[in-house]
């Protein structure tokens, strides 16, 4: 199937819907009732915890579980604290970028739905050229039109309130798809499409798949560590976006090569369990599927390392999709590698016995 396109257009209308949808960590439930909506006919049941991770399994009365999983969340802000005449100071949920704050657009979350508010920035009229400050936390504020305190708590609008930016998903140049928080709304969308192409061409398991949408990564990981107790799983294989540090300012000698267009990202990392990392290398080998390599120090910061570390070890490997500027509102991935990552994890998949321990004393 390595020359078959897999995206088709009723998969990317929901990778669409499903992107343009704000999902903030600790808020993720509207999106991942759309991620169920598509998983519905390619799996056999679900699962969900009480912070909002989903799982959709197949063959749950399986004995040997295998996970394949991406992260839920989208970076936010949270609203905290409210000048006297109205504006909005705000603080981090997840690794949202100050720099990019001025002059943007955001919705904030109310009881009533969204009020419209924009990062308002000083006119470079009234800026002094050398001692021009660059945007920081405490410094970037949201203006929602409010003449005062009063008015902005009229509008629904309170300490605690999440903020997100109202960016939707395009297409550059008929294969870039361009959006908020492609990191990692991809991953869902993958392994989404992974159980797809396993329910369309007819291919039967022999271990339980868990398709597990975790909340809550950007902040440390945490929807992972708790989805993780619940499922007890044999192997994970996690997927996340990485850096493409072909762009400008990113010093490969620090960060390494790894570009959008070259093929999904495969991890070395202490988290990352060999025997099960070459197993995927053999497979991008058998199936001529491109790839690139990654090396991480210590951690790989990816929901890997909570699956890793978790019910006395999982054997844990991470395939990445390479993503240009992280963080942002215009993160940027490349059509073939979203299909490469697909295929990648759908031959792995196929390529996995059950009851492997992937020992290395075997
Ligand atoms: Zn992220």
């Amino acid at each position: 199937m390595a020359s078959k396109k897999i995206l088709t257009k009723k998969s990317l209308d929901f990778f669409e819907k499903y992107l343009n949808n704000a999902a903030p960590t600790g808020y993720e439930w509207e999106g991942q009732k759309l991620w169920m909506d598509y998983l519905k006919p390619y799996v056999d049941t679900f699962i969900t915890d009480t912070y909002g991770s989903a799982v959709g399994v197949i063959n749950p009365d399986a004995k040997y579980k295998v996970v394949i999983e991406g992260h839920s969340d989208e970076i936010s802000w949270y609203v905290n604290y409210i000048t006297d005449n109205g504006l909005l100071y705000v603080i981090r949920n997840g690794g949202s970028d100050h720099q990019i704050a001025p002059s943007k657009w955001v919705n904030i979350h109310t009881k009533k739905g969204f009020v419209k508010g924009v990062f308002g920035w000083p006119a470079i009229h009234t800026r002094k050229g050398a001692s021009e400050k660059p945007p920081k936390l405490d410094n970037i504020f949201v203006d929602i039109g409010a003449k005062d305190k009063e008015e902005v708590e009229k509008m629904g609008v309170h300490v605690g309130c999440v903020i997100t930016y109202p960016d939707e998903f395009q297409i550059l140049n008929k294969n870039k798809f361009v959006c908020r928080a492609i990191d990692n709304r991809a991953g869902g969308f993958m392994i989404a499409e992974v159980a797809r192409l396993l329910h369309e061409n007819k291919k039967k398991l022999p271990f339980g798949l868990y398709i597990t949408n975790a909340v809550q990564e950007e902040i440390g990981l945490r929807g992972a560590e708790m989805i993780t107790q619940t499922i007890k799983p044999d192997v994970a294989i996690v997927t996340d976006v990485c850096h493409d540090t072909t762009t400008p300012m990113i010093e490969k000698k620090t960060q390494g090569h790894t570009e959008i267009g070259a093929g999904p990202v495969i991890s070395y990392a202490p988290a990352v369990q060999n025997k099960l990392r070459e197993r995927i290398i053999e497979t991008a080998e058998a199936k001529k599927i491109p790839f690139q390599r990654m090396a991480a120090s210590r951690s790989t910061g990816t929901d890997t390392d909570a699956f890793a570390y978790s019910n006395g070890g999982v054997a844990s490997a991470l395939i990445s999709l390479p993503l240009r500027y992280m963080h942002t509102t215009v993160e940027t991935v490349h059509r073939d590698d979203v299909e490469n990552v697909i295929r990648l994890i759908y031959e792995t998949l196929l390529n996995i016995k059950d009851g492997e321990t992937f020992s290395y004393f075997d």
